[in-house]
């Protein structure tokens, strides 16, 4: 007997019935009913039957299925417990996947990756990522410095746009830096609303992080840098010593932060968003120069 995929309208409205299913919003709940869009989604990770998986929100299991025929073990993280019996019945053909009961924000991931998968297996992390929780998930794994190989996830088109984009583009922050110091981000492309029950009303896309072997620019105090470059855009109207000036910190003074960005070779009109990842490296190891700490 063949098994009919999980991420069909008429299986997944079955599923939904049969477990008298009702999603909640505020999970985000919205589940894929496309298989084209899912193979995308695997296909975009270049897994292959040695690798390992790890998935956040399996849901009713249509991404997971489809990690499920191509990895050797995919490891599920889903936080609401109702979901439990449905994905024991779904992925009941496919015994190389085990799920975690448990909210991914409070879960030891590195401990699980220890007992769950093979010292230095290939690993990807594939997401169809509840939206209220996008970035705080993705910080979380790449701070968290776990040995994966990628992320690839479907998320919302606007936050990939903001986390893939380049200095001087008006999606450009915060989150370009802080992902793209850590990883290579690609939008690797945009999905219509309508492959989802039930529709989101924000268009969605898939990004690709590649982890860096080394973060994008090596700086004095990793902490300090980020401090220094969330400072910087606080405000987007201000400059950039404005804005340092302002959100910095009592100890760091306007004389100092001019003297900062001088050595750094930034000029002190310019806003945040027109800095490079390296200005910003520079700049911050200067402003822990002249302050001497
Ligand atoms: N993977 C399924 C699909 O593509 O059809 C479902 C994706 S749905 C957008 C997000 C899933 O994440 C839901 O199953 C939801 O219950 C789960 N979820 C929400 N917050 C979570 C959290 N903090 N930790 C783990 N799972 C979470």
């Amino acid at each position: 007997m063949t098994i009919k995929d999980i991420a069909t309208p008429i299986r997944t409205k079955q599923i939904l019935e049969k477990y008298q299913f009702h999603m909640k919003k505020s999970l985000g709940q919205n589940f894929l009913i496309d298989t084209n869009i899912l193979r995308n989604i695997v296909e975009s990770a270049n897994i292959t039957e040695q690798s390992g998986a790890i998935e956040i929100g399996p849901g009713i299991g249509a991404l997971t299925e489809q990690l499920a025929k191509r990895v050797k073990k995919v490891i599920a993280f889903e936080i609401d417990q109702r979901l439990l019996p449905v994905l024991a019945d779904t992925l009941s053909p496919y015994p190389n996947v085990e799920i975690i009961h448990s909210d991914v924000l409070k879960a030891e991931l590195q401990q699980v990756i220890n007992d769950k998968f093979d010292d230095g297996q290939d690993l990807m992390v594939v997401a169809n990522l509840p939206y209220y929780v996008t970035t705080p998930i993705l910080m979380k794994l790449l701070e968290e410095k776990l040995p994966i190989r990628g992320i690839v996830v479907m998320i919302q088109s606007e936050v990939a746009d903001r986390i893939a984009a380049k200095p001087g583009s008006k999606e450009y922050g915060s989150l370009s830096i802080a992902a793209q110091y850590y990883a290579v981000a690609e939008k690797v492309m945009t999905v219509p609303a309508t492959v989802f029950v039930p529709q989101p009303k924000v268009d969605s896309a898939v990004l690709r992080l590649t982890i860096r072997k080394e973060p994008a620019v090596a700086v004095k105090d990793e902490e300090y840098f980020f401090k220094v470059f969330h400072a910087s855009f606080a405000n987007r109207r201000k400059t950039i010593l404005n804005n340092l000036v302002h959100n910095l910190g009592p100890k760091e003074r306007k004389s100092e932060i001019e003297a900062a960005l001088e050595e750094a070779d930034i000029d002190s009109r310019r806003r945040g968003e027109t800095l490079s990842i390296e200005e910003f490296a520079k700049l911050s190891d200067s402003l822990l120069k002249f302050l001497d700490v």
